[in-house]
């Protein structure tokens, strides 16, 4: 049977010049649209954080799909981590920078309970600003984060580097 990671390398597409010249976008659409691999890669990510946490936050949109699968799995809910002006007052904000781009992300200021362990998960880890601006939101909303899971880490765009000291799982590493 394949692994997470054989499935991830045959199924991710590559589109060159998305969503602006000079962007090579992995668009893993076609991996959780594969059962198999779904499965494969919600199991790793269960897995290896087994136990360690109570919530999973998803960020939108794709984080959501895989946040919702691993927290069924283990029984856990989830949150969606949203982007600005989707959630009615009062939110929490963080702005960062993308790899094409700023952008915002919110959610609402009374989503967790003080001392949440909440599992962090999302497609692609590029220059980490997305995930690191998540981070930021749960621990000022109180909780705790008890790791990252991201299918598909981009090295050479050093995301990794603004996690230091956090938990980070990746599927695949390119
Ligand atoms: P970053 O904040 O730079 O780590 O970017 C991560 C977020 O942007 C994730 O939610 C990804 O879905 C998206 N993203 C950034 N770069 C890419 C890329 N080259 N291919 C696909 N998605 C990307």
């Amino acid at each position: 049977m394949p692994s997470a990671a054989e499935l991830v390398d045959a199924l991710t597409l590559e589109v060159p010049d998305f969503p602006q010249p000079g962007i090579l976008f992995r668009d893993l659409t076609p991996v959780l649209a594969d059962g198999a691999a779904l499965r494969a890669v919600t199991d790793r990510f269960t897995d290896v954080f087994d136990g360690g946490f109570d919530l999973v936050a998803g960020i939108e949109a794709r984080g959501f799909l895989l946040a919702a699968a691993a927290a069924y799995a283990v029984g856990a809910g989830v949150l969606a981590v949203r982007k600005a002006g989707k959630l009615p007052p009062a939110t929490l904000t963080e702005h960062y920078e993308l790899e094409y781009g700023s952008a915002a992300l919110e959610i609402r200021q009374e989503a967790l309970q003080p001392g949440t362990r909440v599992l962090v998960l999302d497609d692609v880890l590029a220059t980490g600003g997305t995930v690191e601006a998540t981070c930021a939101l749960l621990e000022r909303a109180g909780a705790v984060v008890a790791g990252v899971g991201v299918v598909l880490e981009l090295a050479g765009l050093g995301g990794r580097d603004r996690l230091t000291g956090r938990r980070v799982e990746a599927i695949r590493v390119v």
